[in-house]
């Protein structure tokens, strides 16, 4: 399979550099092949995004929603297919990325039918003659720069929301997300989504994204990936004065206490921190655990993650497959020496018979280092996490909220006030009792707090106030 832009309707091969996909589960394989843009593929479809906006936004919202709902119908369709080739790409088991798009096809149907929900409201006027209200129009030209970690969730909890406000939307998703991304227009492509309301550029971050945030003719720019990144893009738009969402990293904790039912807890506590390799943003990379209980839940952890299977991703009983890419193995292996280096090591999943065809990392539990070392304060995005005890709970709190980062956090525990408390003090956009950091509901908003967020919401109804803009309208109808 070959990358392809896709432009004003138009399907295009940049004619520049190219750079072989291979399967992170197996080198072996390639799976296609990307071919970059320029920055002018950005600009032109900037253009081609402004030429079909204006006709889009004034189209009612049914006519909207049910393009939206022609787009989940067509995911669906093809979502096996899609799911196996995401889990090439990327090296997501495939059974998650099943999951994924899923999501995404739920995603498109929910914001389909905000076509005919989302709306103003009546606004009382202190002149008897005059109707006030608000109502909401669309931004104009949105860019749409995602991740690779959820190549179909993330892009689509962006797309689905910005369509159905009426903007027109460029989305440039990361280079290794790139195959799953031409797919995903080549789908759409099949329903009536008018030409150049979704444009696809792929092409690499530091330049399509740059000529997407600092300098093509977009209202405003969506974003989710790395604090470096995320902070670069803001300063950019902040200068050009136009909106941005920036949802960025996390160093999730999940606390438990003394009360909470273990069993329960551990399989609760693996998946958050080794599904998808740990390659969440809302991955559980911090289990604070209360000292009275530490020695049993140690006990259990490591019975659990003898039965973690790291496999092919296309294994459906494998746990988890490898990570990512090159660039992730560097990254993570740097943190898992760092762990044999200055910290004890808790638990380990069994080692991979074939781990060297593929970027695999065993999934590990470390203990015994201070609260400040960067294995505790620094995002791994991977699967290692850390333990820490503490002495109660106002102890656990204070640990917990020890990060600059402040996206998802978890309690554990059979205690309803010290749930409560936990919901009322704990640092993060999403907190969360008895479940996983990672797996907020698409109906729910989504977002961080301190670094992990330039501090708007996604997906629910939060996702329409970020993709539309509100305009106060006053008639005064006898004069
Ligand atoms: P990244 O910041 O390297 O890249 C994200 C996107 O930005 C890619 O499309 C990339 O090409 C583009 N980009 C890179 N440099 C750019 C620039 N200068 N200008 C404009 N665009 C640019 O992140 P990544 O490695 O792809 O993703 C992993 C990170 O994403 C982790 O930190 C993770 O926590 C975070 N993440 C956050 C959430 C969330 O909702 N908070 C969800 C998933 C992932």
């Amino acid at each position: 399979m070959h990358s392809k832009n896709w432009i004003g309707g138009e399907w295009m091969t940049p004619k520049g550099a190219e750079a072989t996909v291979k399967n992170p589960s197996r080198f072996a394989e390639e799976v296609g092949v990307l071919h970059l843009s320029d920055r002018s593929h950005a600009f032109a479809a900037a253009d081609a995004a402004r030429a079909a906006q204006g006709k889009w936004a004034r189209q009612t919202g049914a006519f909207r929603g049910e393009v939206l709902y022609q787009m989940a119908s067509a995911l669906e369709a093809h979502a096996d297919s899609l799911a196996r080739l995401a889990s090439r790409e990327m090296g997501k088991q495939l059974g998650e990325m099943r999951g994924e798009v899923a999501r995404g096809i739920s995603l498109l149907r929910y914001y389909a039918g905000e076509g005919m929900r989302a709306h103003g409201s009546l606004i009382p006027s202190a002149d008897t003659d005059v109707l006030q209200y608000s109502r909401r129009v669309p931004l104009g030209v949105v860019a749409v720069i995602t991740p690779w970690n959820f190549p179909v969730a993330i892009p689509l909890w962006k797309i689905a929301p910005a369509l159905i406000c009426g903007n027109a939307v460029i989305w440039k998703p990361a280079e290794n997300g790139s195959l799953t991304a031409t797919r995903l227009a080549e789908i759409f492509a099949e329903t009536k989504l008018p030409a150049g309301v979704l444009n696809l550029v792929i092409g690499k971050g530091r330049e399509i994204g740059a000529a997407l945030t600092e300098e093509a003719a977009v209202d405003a720019v969506s974003f989710t990936g790395s604090s470096a990144t995320g902070r670069q893009i803001a300063i950019a738009c902040a200068g050009r004065n136009i909106k941005y969402q920036t949802e960025m990293g996390g160093k999730n904790a999940a606390v438990v206490l003394a009360d909470a039912d273990l069993d329960k807890t551990v399989p609760i506590l693996l998946s958050g921190a080794f599904r998808s390799a740990g390659q969440k943003c809302t991955a559980t990379s911090r289990i604070i655990v209360e000292k009275a209980i530490y020695e049993p839940l140690v006990e259990r952890l490591q019975a659990a993650i003898s039965l973690c299977k790291v496999g092919d991703a296309s294994d459906l009983d494998a746990y988890l497959g490898p990570v990512s890419s090159a660039a992730q193995y560097e990254t993570v292996g740097r943190y898992v020496s760092l762990a044999a280096a200055e910290a004890r090591l808790v638990a380990e999943s069994p080692a991979y018979a074939e781990a060297e065809r593929g970027y695999y990392i065993r999934p590990q539990i470390v203990e015994g280092v201070a609260a400040d070392h960067p294995l505790v304060q620094e995002e791994v995005f991977g699967p290692l996490a850390v333990l820490l005890t503490a002495d109660g709970f106002d102890e656990a709190i204070e640990l917990c909220n020890q990060s600059v980062y402040g996206l998802s956090a978890s309690l554990f525990t059979r205690d309803l006030a010290s749930a409560h408390r936990f919901l009322d003090v704990a640092q993060a956009g999403m907190v969360r009792v008895n479940q996983e950091t990672a797996g907020v509901e698409y109906q729910a908003p989504f977002g961080g707090m301190k670094q992990s967020s330039s501090h708007t919401r996604e997906q629910g109804q939060a996702a329409l106030d970020f993709y539309s803009a509100t305009k106060t309208c006053a008639i005064k109808y006898a004069w």
